[in-house]
């Protein structure tokens, strides 16, 4: 289990090191980890004049696994686009054909009053978010700003995609339906696209009902993104698996992060044909509270339990992970971005070592 560990910048080293403490103990338990850490975005930009140095992307491409803990910062915002911190997440994302991005938003009972949103909405919320992460407009080319006949300048981009990069990512979410099967044993995908108006979506949609055929046990339905970005916060448990391409993609889970009421909560997966994968979780760097032992390492932990489970094959850690994070809320211990009156509000170190303590 060879994982390359890059901590990247802002608070991206704080929680990356209570993800360490529970590998630790899977190590202690004789689990085969092999660890190593490079750096990435701002701080491979300050090691190696480059936010994806070669040494960082060599070395994720011979790992199994990579764990990311964030990357950017105010130091970088005068850098050109090219050298910026964002731009080490971009290339590897796509250096590794890292196209399937999981994002699941899971409600934990003990969170129920940090969301937005009614406890009779969100309660037992259990939804995951599957975006395809290297096509679509932030790729096709071609894009730019030309100027015209009259003087004003005019820009544009392509939104694209192919049937094998629709068919691929429709594979990833119909098996994940499938291992969500409920007690009759039925999945549910809901894919999202804009058909009405977009040829890409019209491809899109034809190339998933063809997949579709393939997996007859998962139901498979249809939404437009807007209608699914209203009913995501109107009755967000209709949903089981949302399959949806990358800019779609982005803002849905965005919107559904808030559902389970903080971004400190929530994990994600980019993975490969082979389910190599990228963990990391949802949030940036958060510069703001960065080096102050505030920051929520939850969603970072999480990631491993999904790196466990879609890399490894090991749902039984995941579980474990898991059953310890909600061990640690149960007793109600918080951090900062989660905390409610009367609850012990604890750093983001004494969070990871709750969370050891509880595996
Ligand atoms: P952000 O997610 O870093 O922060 C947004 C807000 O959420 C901030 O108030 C922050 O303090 C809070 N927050 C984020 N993570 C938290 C945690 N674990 N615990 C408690 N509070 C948390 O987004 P931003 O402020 O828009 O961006 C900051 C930097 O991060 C930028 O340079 C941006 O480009 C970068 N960014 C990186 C990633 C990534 O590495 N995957 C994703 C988004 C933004």
């Amino acid at each position: 289990m060879k994982i390359a560990v890059l901590p990247g910048d802002g608070i991206g080293p704080e929680i990356i090191a209570q993800a360490a403490k529970v590998l630790e103990i899977f190590r202690l338990e004789g689990l085969p980890l092999e660890l190593e850490y490079a750096p990435i975005g701002g701080a491979g930009y300050d090691a190696n004049g480059d936010p994806l140095p070669d040494a960082t992307l060599k070395l994720a491409q011979e790992s199994d696994a990579i764990l990311l803990g964030a990357v950017g910062g105010y130091k970088y915002d005068a850098l050109p686009r090219l050298l910026r911190p964002e731009q080490g997440l971009l290339r590897i994302r796509k250096g590794l054909n890292l196209f399937a991005n999981l994002r699941p938003a899971l409600l934990y009972p003990e969170l129920v009053s940090a969301s937005t949103l009614r406890p009779e909405i969100i309660s037992g919320l259990d939804i995951i978010i599957l975006r395809e992460l290297t096509g679509d407009i932030y790729f096709g080319q071609p894009r730019g700003t030309r100027m015209l006949a009259n003087g004003e300048r005019q820009s544009f981009d392509t939104m694209l995609y192919s049937e094998s990069e629709i068919r691929r990512v429709a594979h990833v979410g119909f098996s994940i339906a499938m291992q969500r099967a409920d007690a009759s044993g039925r999945g549910r995908l809901c894919s999202v696209d804009k058909a009405n108006v977009l040829d890409t979506s019209m491809l899109w949609r034809e190339v998933v009902i063809e997949v579709a055929k393939e997996y007859p046990a998962v139901d498979l339905s249809h939404m437009y993104v807007d209608n699914a970005a209203m009913q995501l916060v109107r009755a967000p448990k209709q949903f089981d698996v949302i399959l949806t391409g990358n800019i779609f993609g982005d803002i849905l889970s965005d919107e559904a992060s808030m559902l389970t009421g903080s971004i400190g909560m929530l994990p994600s997966a980019s993975l490969d044909e082979n389910n190599k994968g990228l963990y990391e979780p949802c949030h940036g760097s958060a510069p703001d509270i960065a080096g102050q032992d505030i920051a929520n390492p939850l969603a970072t932990i999480l990631s491993l339990a999904m790196m466990m489970r879609y890399t490894f094959a090991r749902a039984d850690i995941a579980q474990r992970i898991e059953a310890s994070v909600q061990k640690a809320l149960r007793r109600g211990l918080r951090t900062k971005d989660i905390a409610e009156l009367g609850m012990k509000i604890v750093g983001t170190s004494a969070m990871g070592d709750a969370v050891a303590e509880a595996l």
